[in-house]
């Protein structure tokens, strides 16, 4: 698992693309994540886009599933500052 975030105010919270379903697309807060298991890399993004998935996700009607309240936006750089310890 990937965890991908945005810093928004130091290492609080991050700014999350939120689908918010019918083709909208919303900027939100959410919490900082954190390591869930072993093999999960958290990278600070410095760059982040939208690919064809994210638009098909977008579409109306849809052309691709998505649940509500997913963040969306997969294609980024970044710096890693913390890994599991099998990483
Ligand atoms: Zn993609």
């Amino acid at each position: 698992m990937l965890i991908i975030f945005l810093y928004l105010r130091g290492e609080i919270n991050i700014l999350a693309a939120i689908f918010d379903g019918n083709g909208r697309l919303s900027l939100k807060e959410r919490s900082k994540p954190t390591l869930q298991n072993n093999l999960d890399v958290l990278i600070k993004v410095n760059a982040v886009g939208i690919c064809g998935t994210d638009l098909h996700i977008l579409k109306v009607p849809a052309a691709h599933t998505a649940a509500i309240g997913a963040i969306l936006g997969h294609e980024f750089t970044g710096e890693i500052v913390e890994v599991g310890k099998h990483v």
